[in-house]
C-alpha cells in the first residue's frame, strides 16, 4: 500500500510517499520559519500564503523523488487537525482536489496521532504501546490500545512544552523556534536555578509548565533591574533540567502503571537531547519485568512531515477508514479515537 500525504497544519508544508506505513519512499519539507522569525512566532496569514505557493510543486517533487506517479498511489492522506484553520484548508483542499481529479480515497489523519505514528517509521510497534507526545502546542501521555485506538491519560493543565521552550528562548533572546538551541545551550551549563517542579509528585499523568515559564522569567527581569548578567547556559541547562525531570518522572510512573510493549516518542521536543537520554536511563532502571521496547522517532521525522502523516494513514487504510470529500478542517481537533 502506498500513501501520498500532505501536511500544512502550521509553518512545514510536507508531501511525503510512504509505502506499508513503515517504509518512506520520499519526503520534501518546506519551511517558512524565516518569514516568521521576524514577528517571533507563526502569523497565520503569512503561513497560509506560503503553503498555497508551494503544494502543487511538492506534491510532484514528492512523487519524483519516489519514482512513481498517481497511478501507483492506494490513497491521499491529509492532516485535517488540530492547527491554524487556513493553513490546515491548504493541504485539505489539495488533498481533496487529487483525490476528485483521480479517483484515489482520501484518509484524513489528526496530526496528534501522525507524530506519535513517526515512532512506525522507525520500528515495528508492539500493543499495547505508551507514547509521550511533546510539541509546540501539545504535552500529552497517549494509551495505545492498537494502531488506532488512543486515550489521552495525562495532559498539560496550562502551556505545551514546545510553547515554554518558545517563550523563554524569547526572554533570551533566541530566534523562534527556539528548542533546539536552548537543548544546546543546556549541555554547556549547570543546573543553578533550581526552578519550581510542578505536578511531579501529583498521583496524576498532568503536567503544568506556566509556573516554571513565569519562574524563569521573573528570574531574568530581576537579574535585570540589578544590572546583573545571568549565565545563559546555566538559565538553560535549569530549565530544561526541571522539564526533563517532571516528563520524565510522569512518564516513568505511567509505563509502570499501564505495562505497555512500547514506549514512543513523538513531537518536536521529543528531538530534545537532554529528554531522549534521560528516558533511555530511567528505562534501563526499571525492574527487569518490564520488557519495554523504546522507540524514539529520526530527528527529522520528530518535527513536522508528511511522512508520519502517512504512516498513521496506513492504520486506518488497513481499517477501511476513509474520510469523502466533505472533509473539512478542524482547528480544534482532539484525540482519543476510542470508536
Ligand atoms: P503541535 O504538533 O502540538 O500541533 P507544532 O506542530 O507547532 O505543535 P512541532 O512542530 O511538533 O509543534 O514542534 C515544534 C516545537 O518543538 C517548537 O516549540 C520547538 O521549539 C520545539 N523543539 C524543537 N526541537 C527541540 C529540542 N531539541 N528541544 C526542545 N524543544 C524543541
Ligand atoms: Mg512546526
Ligand atoms: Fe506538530
Amino acid at each position: 500500500v502506498r500513501i501520498l500525504a500532505y501536511e500544512s497544519s502550521c509553518d512545514e508544508t510536507s508531501t511525503a510517499v510512504v509505502k506499508n506505513g513503515c517504509e518512506v519512499e520520499s519526503m520534501v519539507v518546506a519551511t517558512q520559519i524565516k518569514s516568521h522569525q521576524r514577528f517571533g512566532g507563526v502569523v497565520p496569514e503569512v503561513a497560509s500564503r506560503h503553503h498555497i505557493e508551494v503544494i502543487s510543486q511538492i506534491t510532484t517533487k514528492a512523487l519524483e523523488e519516489a519514482k512513481v506517479t498517481w497511478k501507483n498511489i492506494d490513497a491521499i492522506a491529509v492532516t485535517y487537525g488540530p492547527g491554524l484553520v487556513g493553513a490546515l484548508l491548504i493541504g485539505v483542499s489539495a488533498a481533496k482536489a487529487a483525490s476528485m481529479a483521480t479517483g484515489i480515497p482520501l484518509i484524513g489523519v489528526d496530526h496528534i496521532m501522525g507524530h506519535i505514528m513517526a515512532a512506525q517509521l522507525t520500528a515495528k510497534i508492539d500493543y499495547p504501546a505508551l507514547a509521550l507526545q511533546v510539541s509546540g502546542g501539545h504535552t500529552e501521555i497517549v494509551l495505545l490500545k492498537d494502531a488506532t485506538h488512543f486515550e489521552i491519560v495525562g495532559d498539560t493543565r496550562d502551556d505545551a512544552v514546545g510553547e515554554a521552550y518558545d517563550k523563554i528562548g524569547r526572554v533570551l533572546g533566541v530566534n523562534y523556534p527556539a528548542g533546539k538551541t536552548i537543548d544546546e545551550w543546556a549541555h554547556r551549563g549547570q543546573d543553578t536555578f533550581n526552578f519550581p517542579r510542578a505536578m511531579m509528585e501529583d498521583d496524576n499523568y498532568d503536567f503544568s509548565f506556566s509556573g516554571l515559564k513565569s519562574a524563569f522569567i521573573n528570574t531574568c527581569h530581576h537579574a535585570d533591574q540589578l544590572h546583573q548578567s545571568l549565565n545563559k547556559y546555566d538559565l538553560a541547562a535549569s530549565f530544561q533540567a526541571a522539564v526533563v525531570d517532571v516528563l520524565a518522572k510522569k512518564a516513568i510512573r505511567a509505563i509502570k502503571q499501564y505495562h505497555p510493549k512500547t514506549f514512543i516518542m513523538g513531537g518536536g521536543v521529543a528531538a530534545n537531547r537532554g529528554l531522549r537520554d534521560r528516558m533511555k536511563i530511567e528505562i534501563k532502571q526499571l525492574p527487569s519485568n518490564f520488557d519495554l521496547k523504546v522507540i524514539l522517532p529520526e530527528l527529522k521525522l520528530c518535527g513536522d512531515n508528511a511522512a508520519m502523516i502517512g504512516a498513521a494513514a496506513y492504520n486506518l487504510y488497513n481499517e477501511g477508514k476513509f474520510a469523502d470529500l466533505s472533509l473539512n478542517a478542524d482547528p480544534s481537533l482532539e484525540l482519543p479515537y476510542a470508536d
